[in-house]
C-alpha cells in the first residue's frame, strides 16, 4: 500500500506515518448495498431512537476527544488546541439534530381554501458525501448529522490524507450503536467518485471542496437527475469601515486568518479597509504577526501551525510569488519559515490588480490579501468583485451601518464585527461559485428529503 494516495503524512515533519489500501470495486459495490439495505429499516427507525444514536455519537466523541485532536493534528497539521474545539463543535452538533430533529421533521401544515394539506419530510435513501481534509471531523459531522437524522444512510468518501479521522469516526457510529450500513468510508480517489454518482441505489450527493471536484460532481449528478449541495471555497471580504475599533478588528482578523493555518473556507482572504484607518490597522496586524509561536502543532503554546501538506505550501508560495510578479507588493512575510514542516510565514500582499491570478483566486494559506479604498462604496463594489460569495465580515461601531454594508454583500453569510463564524443553530453556506445549499441549522435537515405534499379532501 506505499504507493496508496491513501495516508496520513505528517506535515509537522512530513514523514510517512501509514498507508491505507484503496477499495476494490466488489467492495464498493457490496457497501452500495449495505448502505441501500440499512435505509429499508433506517428509515423507519423511530426518530427518537434515531436522536439517542446521535447523542451517543456527541457522548463518544467526548468521551475520545484527546485521541481524536490528536489524530487530526498528526494527519493535517492544525493546532491540538483547534482539533479539540472542533471535537467539541462536532458534538454539539450531533446533540443539536438529536434534540431538534424531530421537530424539524414534523409534518408541516399548509394553508389552502381547497380541504387540508401538509408537507410529509421523507429520506431519499444513500447519500454520497464527499468531504475536504481541513476540519476532518466537522466536515463528517455537518453532513452525517441532519441527514441521518433525517433517515437517510450514508457514504463518506473523505479526503486521502485524512483516513485515520474518517476510520476512527466510522468506528465511533458502530460503537455508539448504529445498524450497519448507515455510514460507512469508502477509501477510494477523488477521480473515481463520479462513476458512483450514476448508481441507482445512490439518490444524492454532497460535497464540500473546490470548485472543480464541485463542478465536476455537480455535472454528474445533474446528468443523473440528483440532488446536490455545494459547499466550495471563497475568498471572504473583511471590511474594515473608519469608525471600527481598529484593535478589536485588527486581533479578529488576524486570528481569523491564522486560524487552521489559513486553510479555512470562511477565512478572511481579503482584507479591505477604508482609507482613515488602513495604516493603522495595517501596523497593528504587522505586529501580532510578529508575536506568533511558530512550532509543534501537538504543542499548546503555539500559535503557527503547518499548511497540511508539502504540496499545500509549495502551492501557496506559487500564488504569492506570481501575484509579486503580476505586481503585487509582499508587506510582510512570503517565504516559507526556515525549519522542516510544510510552513509558512504569515503574510500580506498588497496592491493586487483586477484581472491578476490573486484578484480572482482563493489563497488556502496564512496570507492577507490587502486593499485600501476611499468609501463604504469602493468597499462593498470590492467585496463583490469575485466569483466567489461564502462569507464575510464588516467591522464598524455603528450597527446600523454595519447590517446595511451587509446586506449589499454577495455572499451567504455576513457577520458583524466578527470573522464568518461556525455554529450548529446558524445555517452555513454560500452563492455564486461557492457553491449551493446549506448545512447545519434547520435548513440542512430538508436538503436532502423529499418535502412531498399530502392533501386531504
Ligand atoms: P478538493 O481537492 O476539492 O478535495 C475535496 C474532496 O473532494 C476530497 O475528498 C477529494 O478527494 C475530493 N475530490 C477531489 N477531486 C474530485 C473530483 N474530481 N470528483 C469528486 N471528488 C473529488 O479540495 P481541497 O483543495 O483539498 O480543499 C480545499 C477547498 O475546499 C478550498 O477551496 C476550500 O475553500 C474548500 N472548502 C469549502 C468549505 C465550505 O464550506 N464552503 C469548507 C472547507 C473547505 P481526494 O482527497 O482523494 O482528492
Amino acid at each position: 500500500a506505499k504507493t496508496s494516495p491513501i495516508k496520513t503524512v505528517n506535515p509537522f515533519n512530513n514523514e510517512l506515518v501509514k498507508s491505507f489500501e484503496i477499495m476494490g470495486d466488489e467492495q464498493i459495490e457490496s457497501k452500495i448495498a449495505v448502505a441501500d439495505h440499512a435505509f429499508q429499516t433506517w428509515k423507519k427507525t423511530p426518530m427518537a431512537d434515531r436522536a439517542q444514536l446521535l447523542r451517543r455519537v456527541a457522548h463518544l466523541m467526548r468521551v475520545k476527544s484527546v485521541q481524536l485532536e490528536k489524530l487530526a493534528t498528526l494527519e493535517m497539521g492544525k493546532l491540538v488546541t483547534e482539533s479539540r474545539a472542533e471535537v467539541g463543535l462536532c458534538a454539539a452538533i450531533f446533540d443539536y439534530y438529536a434534540e431538534n430533529g424531530e421537530k424539524f421533521l414534523a409534518d408541516q401544515p399548509l394553508e389552502t381554501p381547497q380541504g387540508s394539506a401538509f408537507l410529509s419530510f421523507e429520506p431519499i435513501g444513500v447519500l454520497l458525501s464527499i468531504q475536504p481534509w481541513n476540519f476532518p471531523f466537522y466536515q463528517i459531522t455537518r453532513s452525517a448529522a441532519p441527514h441521518l437524522m433525517a433517515g437517510n444512510t450514508m457514504l463518506l468518501k473523505h479526503a486521502s490524507n485524512v483516513p485515520q479521522c474518517a476510520q476512527i469516526m466510522e468506528d465511533i457510529f458502530l460503537e455508539a450503536g448504529f445498524p450497519a450500513g448507515v455510514y460507512q468510508n469508502l477509501f477510494i480517489p477523488g477521480s473515481k467518485i463520479d462513476v458512483l454518482v450514476a448508481d441507482k441505489r445512490i439518490k444524492g450527493v454532497t460535497l464540500t471542496g473546490s470548485e472543480p471536484a464541485g463542478s465536476s460532481i455537480a455535472a454528474a449528478a445533474g446528468k443523473y437527475i440528483k440532488k446536490s449541495t455545494l459547499e466550495l471555497g471563497g475568498s471572504d471580504a473583511f471590511v474594515v469601515l473608519d469608525d471600527a475599533d481598529v484593535e478589536q478588528a485588527a486581533e479578529a482578523a488576524v486570528r481569523g486568518r491564522m486560524w487552521n493555518a489559513g486553510q479555512v473556507c470562511v477565512s478572511p482572504k481579503r482584507v479591505i479597509a477604508e482609507e482613515g484607518i488602513a495604516d493603522l490597522f495595517l501596523d497593528k496586524v504587522k505586529a501580532k504577526f510578529a508575536a506568533l509561536k511558530v512550532g509543534d502543532p501537538m504543542d499548546e503554546q503555539t500559535d503557527l501551525a503547518p499548511l497540511s501538506s508539502e504540496k499545500a505550501v509549495e502551492d501557496v508560495i506559487k500564488q504569492v510569488q506570481k501575484a509579486v510578479e503580476q505586481g503585487a507588493t509582499v508587506l510582510a512575510g512570503g517565504h516559507r519559515i526556515d525549519r522542516p514542516g510544510a510552513f509558512m510565514e504569515p503574510t500580506i500582499l498588497t496592491g493586487i490588480q483586477p484581472g491578476t491570478a490573486a484578484y480572482e483566486e482563493e489563497i488556502f494559506g496564512p496570507v492577507f490579501m490587502f486593499y485600501k479604498v476611499k468609501d463604504e462604496q469602493a468597499a462593498i463594489d470590492l467585496a463583490n468583485a469575485t466569483d466567489y460569495g461564502l462569507g464575510g465580515s464588516v467591522f464598524s461601531s455603528n450597527n446600523e451601518r454595519a447590517v446595511k454594508v451587509a446586506r449589499q454583500i454577495d455572499t451567504g453569510m455576513v457577520y458583524i464585527n466578527h470573522v464568518t463564524g461556525i455554529a450548529p443553530e446558524l445555517p452555513f453556506g454560500g452563492t455564486k461559485h461557492s457553491g449551493y445549499g446549506r448545512e447545519q441549522s434547520q435548513a440542512a435537515i430538508y436538503e436532502f428529503v423529499n418535502s412531498k405534499l399530502i392533501r386531504v379532501t
